[in-house]
């Protein structure tokens, strides 16, 4: 089992439920826009959120949105060593760097002081992308050994500088090459796991991909926090990181709803029904499985099933609340009877 690693207010590692992050993708230099951002995102459940500092410019403005949310802030830092230190200065709660691009040691030892002085936690992220040529020409290109080997090395290197407080991301954006890293590194490091494929795609793709990856990961109990990458608005990436955690069943993950296929039974626009019913339901904080079923020939066994359910039939549907018929609810108000109910849902009632 991986360490315990506080980031901010929040914990990882140690087989606590894997915590949701994402990264904003405004300027950070625009602070209202990533403000903006950041409070959808806290709104749809994400836990942490990294911002990239890319300049000096960044490392004030990342100072200023940090006194306008309480997010727990994560910043991005490559190649200049004094951008990490200024970024910790501004009230990072962890930074992200990847070593093999701050490759000169006094820079990472100052980075290094300066983290276990102040108590925050680096991760290291190791990225298929930019591993060591010697590594590349030694292994034959960027294979799970080469990440895997390039990810203990780092590992080694800040411990050696004296930090304790790690995390650790081993990136590709290939579906199986990521499984087999990761799996192969959780053997080897008792470091608290960053899961997530890199470069997944547009929505509907890359939310398949990542799907599968990350996963695949947990259900073996892989990953300690979880960040899904999609080319797309980053609060569709905290819907989806959980929903893979509510399909495992796993904390935090929010509302698990299940929707039936429609078929030529179905007499109630219920792909309406269900989409409206999932964005209302985006960032709810319970954890309920919601079942919305087309009609009331299978219907009623699945909507029975789930903690609360509706199945339709023609113009109205019969909610059900822990297996019980509640009411009939005509077809205008479904969503609005259903999303009520979640909100009052009480599980200990
Ligand atoms: S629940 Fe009813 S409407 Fe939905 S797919 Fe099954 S049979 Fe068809």
């Amino acid at each position: 089992m991986s360490n315990r690693v506080s980031i901010g207010r929040v914990t990882i590692g140690g087989g606590l439920p894997p915590a949701v992050q994402s990264m904003t993708n405004t300027p950070t230099t625009d602070v209202i826009r990533t403000r903006d951002q950041i409070d959808r995102l806290q709104s749809a459940g994400c836990e942490l959120v990294r911002l990239a500092v890319p300049d000096q410019e960044s490392v004030r403005a990342f100072a200023e949105i940090r006194r306008q949310t309480d997010m727990p802030l994560i910043a991005d830092i490559h190649f200049d060593y004094r951008l990490a230190l200024g970024a910790m200065d501004a009230g990072a709660a962890k930074i992200r760097i990847n070593p093999g691009n701050i490759a000169r040691s006094e820079q990472l030892q100052s980075i290094a002081r300066k983290a276990t002085d102040c108590g925050i936690p680096i991760r290291i992220g190791v990225n298929s992308g930019s591993l060591e040529k010697e590594l590349l020409r030694q292994e034959g290109g960027a294979t799970v050994n080469a990440l895997v080997a390039s990810a203990e090395r780092h590992i080694d290197r800040m411990r050696q500088l004296g930090v304790e407080n790690l995390v650790l991301s081993v990136k590709s954006s290939d579906v199986c090459k990521t499984i087999a890293c990761y799996q192969k590194i959780a053997e080897r490091v008792d470091v608290p796991l960053h899961v997530g494929l890199t470069e997944a795609g547009t929505i509907r793709v890359g939310t398949i991909r990542s799907a599968v990856a990350i996963g695949a990961l947990l259900a073996q109990g892989i990953g300690d926090t979880i960040r899904v990458s999609l080319t797309g608005d980053p609060v569709e990436e905290v819907f989806v990181a959980r929903q893979i955690l509510a399909s495992l069943n796993l904390g935090h993950s929010g509302v698990r709803l299940i929707a039936c296929p429609t078929c030529g039974r179905t007499k109630v626009d219920l792909i309406a029904i269900a989409e409206e019913a999932e964005r209302q339901l985006v960032g709810v904080d319970k954890i309920l499985t919601v079942a919305i079923m087309g009609c009331e020939v299978n219907g009623p066994g699945e909507a029975r099933e789930a903690d609360i359910g509706i199945a339709c039939g023609k113009g109205s549907a019969v909610l059900f609340k822990k297996g019980k018929i509640v009411r009939r609810v005509k077809e205008s108000r479904l969503v609005d009877e259903l999303v009520k109910e979640v909100r009052a849902w009480n599980s200990q009632e």
